[in-house]
């Protein structure tokens, strides 16, 4: 029997799965990918083959809603159907936040699972619903190995620092720190760089992770050392809907001038802001792009994303003491191409030059000259989850599917 493992990305209303084949000693290999969206309401289940064919389809109308146990529960069945010759041995799971505790992916027993639930209020938002999951297996599936990886855990490497606020300190001692996000990504990244160039795996390289969530990672010899997320997922660049670094002074004017409760307020800058909240017409870059010359907000808020991403840089490079080279990745950073030109001619003061023509068909080197070398790397987290929780497993995978 070949072992495989699930890898889950829940959301409020979508659960995110791929299914890797784990032969033994070699890389993880995917076998389908989907997702179950709308939960609660109209709830649709799609499957694709590794090449993106899609296998399956479901629809759950009105009257017949499903959320996430049930869709777990379908998708145990789906495979139960189709996996001829494979047995599942573990699930691994996305989790936003492991706190200051967890470095690395973890085994979840119930010690472990009440430690991330405390951690629920560090990100209200997203952590109940990446636990969620993990709760229902426990519960369903009793004795399927579980495995927590975490989006802080990259980032543990930062200096004392560099996570530091200027606060009290009994702030710091609550857990009031910067931690960092994106971290699956930024593994990925630094564990797949020497097979584009090994001489800059070990250099001083910043990430640019540019998606719906955005940030950037100061990289040296493939460790974090800065990032742009803080706290929470907030901090940082504007995003597709969340709104990056604002003053703290701005949330004491929306709470005492503007009288909007502390949901209202987090609502705002969390699902109306950032690029949506500027251009007032889409969260999405292919729409604004499209828009730009028309409609002066769209054109904006593009402005106000390159504006900050170029200053961001800046001050990363400054952290690193230098730059030898530029990663894009994640859905803007691997197909906009207008997104990167504009960034990097922000940071020819830094040595880097564009390759117009190489840009254009995603490099991957978008770089021309013998300076720092600009890169397009496509983000793959579901991989790095597959191969960490087969680094926790260990020995016992091959014992859990014979
Ligand atoms: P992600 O969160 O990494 O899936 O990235 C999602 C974002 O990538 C979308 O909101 C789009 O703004 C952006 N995106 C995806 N494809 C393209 C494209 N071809 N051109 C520009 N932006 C894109």
């Amino acid at each position: 029997m070949t072992p495989v493992l699930i890898v889950l990305n829940a959301g409020s209303s979508s659960l995110k799965f791929q299914v890797f084949d784990m032969p033994d000693g070699e890389e993880p290999q995917l076998v389908w990918r989907g997702l179950y969206e709308g939960l609660g309401g109209d709830a649709r289940f799609t499957v694709k083959d590794a090449s993106g064919s899609i296998l399956d389809e479901s629809s759950w109308g009105q009257g017949e809603e499903i959320g996430h146990e049930e869709s777990l529960m379908h998708l145990i069945a789906w495979l139960r159907e189709h996996q001829e010759g494979r047995k599942l041995v573990a699930i691994g799971h996305r989790v936003v936040h492991g706190g200051a505790t967890y470095s690395g992916p973890v085994l979840v027993d119930e010690t472990v699972l009440q430690a991330l639930e405390a951690l629920v209020p560090l990100a209200p938002l997203h952590q109940p619903h990446n636990l969620e999951p993990i709760r229902i297996v426990r519960r369903r599936l009793p004795g399927m190995p579980q495995v927590a990886c975490f989006d802080t855990a990259f980032h543990q490497t930062q200096s004392d620092i560099a996570t530091l606020f200027a606060l009290p300190r009994e702030m710091r001692d609550r857990g009031v720190r910067r931690y960092g996000f994106h971290g699956l990504s930024y593994d990925y990244i630094a564990s797949i760089l020497k097979d584009y160039d090994p001489r800059l795996a070990e250099g001083r390289v910043i990430v640019a992770h540019l998606g719906n969530g955005a940030s950037l990672c100061a990289l040296r010899n493939g460790r974090s050392i800065a990032t742009t997320m803080g706290f929470s997922a907030l901090d940082g660049l504007p995003m597709g809907t969340r709104c990056g670094a604002v003053d703290a002074g701005v949330i004491f004017f929306m709470l005492r001038e503007m009288k909007l409760s502390p949901e209202a307020a987090e609502r705002m800058l969390y699902t109306k802001s950032g690029l949506l909240g500027v251009s007032g017409l889409s969260n999405d870059m292919r729409v604004l792009r499209t828009n730009a010359a028309t409609n002066p907000d769209a054109k904006r808020a593009i402005e106000l994303f390159i504006y900050r991403i170029t200053r961001e840089i800046g001050s990363l490079v400054a952290a690193l003491g230098g730059i030898d080279g530029l990663v894009f990745t994640a859905g803007i950073g691997e197909n906009d191409a207008a997104t990167r030109a504009e960034v990097v001619d922000g940071l020819a003061w830094a040595g880097l030059t564009l390759d117009e023509s190489a840009n254009g068909t995603a490099g991957p080197r978008i770089s021309s000259g013998s300076g720092s070398s600009v890169w397009v790397v496509p983000t793959n987290e579901e991989l790095v989850i597959a191969r960490q929780t087969r680094s926790v497993l260990g020995d016992t995978q091959a014992r859990l599917a014979s």
